[in-house]
């Protein structure tokens, strides 16, 4: 087809191998088409479902022949090597691109690009030494968040710092390495929105969802999200502008902090499918990863509509032994990644529970036996 349509039996290529992948890659096969990962890691969760380069982002020769094996590139891990994918595209289409994917890999880029295209964040600064840590302080004030610009997840590569003590020697505790201070937001909560845009140009949005953390990792994913017509309508104006401005082809994650006056600020933004998004697999007329699959491919963006109310919950460490209790649960649905080993804070599956009538009207297994 000479429109850029990629039509199923053509092979993606997937930049990562962790459970994002696994998830795109399922959706993929879904759709008839293959999966052909990227990934150092062997065994990785991916692996199970795809086809699977187990190879360096620096191995050019890898790349290389991964390039000519696939018909297009997306990504699942947002911190590749720009050159990496500088290489990748001068043979396959990779989406989203370089510019967007630098542009998400460094919260100073991050920052100043939304800025730019007049998206409010918390008030930051960059902060490349401890004496810039002080200034910024004197602007911004106490309490504020200091975070590594690059390569932090999960609460990893932060401080909040509450006082002046916090402050002393803090820079030094992150590394040394390029920071940004952030003010401290008293939000009333956070939300997400992802934001799909087709080859076409074509948008659609899921609608916004809460978030709640427990120990800087995503805890529960509640849908719909507590907050008014106003705020959603904000929110998803917000993910529209960003994905537009980055001129962006693909899935786009947009974290959000909604204030207690109403205000909503993004926080940070993430290039790929996202973890706030699983509820679309189970909850959505189309899932995130599905919905992946056709902006890159250039197929019709799907309809986001929820078809369940519901709530998503992260399975964490041992947390994944209780399978055999959600699999009795009326409305759960259970994820599970194939990681071999449950380590504290790692991500292992993911239960989304459905809060349609038509589920929670069932009577429970053992009433009906
Ligand atoms: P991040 O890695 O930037 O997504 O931050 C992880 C979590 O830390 C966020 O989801 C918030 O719960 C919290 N957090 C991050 N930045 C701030 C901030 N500037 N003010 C208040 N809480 C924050």
């Amino acid at each position: 087809m000479n429109d850029g349509t990629l039509p199923p039996g053509s092979t993606i290529g997937i930049l990562g191998g962790g459970q994002l992948g696994r998830m795109l890659a399922i959706a993929a096969a879904r759709l008839g088409y293959r999966c052909h990962i990227f990934e150092p890691q062997i065994d990785c969760p991916a692996s199970h479902v795809a086809q699977h380069t187990a190879a360096g982002y620096d191995d050019t020769a890898a790349l290389d022949a991964f390039a000519q094996s696939v018909d297009v590139v997306t990504l699942e891990f947002e911190n590749v090597p720009i050159a990496a994918v500088q290489r990748l595209v001068k043979t396959v289409p990779v989406r989203p691109g370089a510019t967007a994917l630098a542009i998400a890999q460094d919260r100073v880029t991050e920052k100043s690009f939304l800025n730019k295209a007049g998206i409010e964040t918390a008030p930051w600064a960059a902060v490349q030494s401890q004496s810039d840590l002080d200034a910024a302080l004197q602007n911004i004030g106490l309490p504020g968040v200091l975070k590594t610009a690059r390569l932090g997840y999960d609460g990893k590569g932060q401080a909040t710092l509450q006082s002046a003590t916090d402050a002393m020697g803090a820079h030094e505790k992150l590394g040394s390495v390029p920071c940004v201070l952030e003010g401290f937001v008293d939000f009333a909560l956070e939300i997400s929105v992802l934001a799909a845009r087709g080859l076409d140009g074509s948008i659609a949005c899921f609608e916004p969802v809460e978030n709640i953390h427990r120990d800087h990792i995503l805890h529960r994913t509640l849908v719909p999200a507590r907050i008014d017509a106003t705020v959603a309508q904000r929110a998803t104006q917000i993910a529209t502008q960003t994905i537009e401005a980055l001129d962006y082809i693909g899935l786009l994650a947009v974290e959000m902090f909604v204030c207690r006056d109403g205000r909503v600020l993004v926080n940070e933004m993430a290039p790929r499918p996202h973890n706030s998004g699983h509820w679309s697999i189970d909850g959505a007329a189309t899932c995130q990863f599905e919905q992946t699959v056709r902006a890159i491919c250039g197929l019709p963006l799907g309809d986001t509509t929820r078809i369940s109310d519901c709530e998503m919950r992260n399975l964490i460490g041992d947390e994944v032994n209780d399978w055999r209790e959600i699999l009795a649960q009326p409305g759960a649905r259970l994820h599970l990644y194939g990681k071999a080993e449950s380590r504290p804070g790692r991500k292992m599956g993911h239960v989304t529970t459905l809060h349609s009538p038509a589920i929670t009207a069932r009577p429970s297994k053992s009433q009906s036996q």
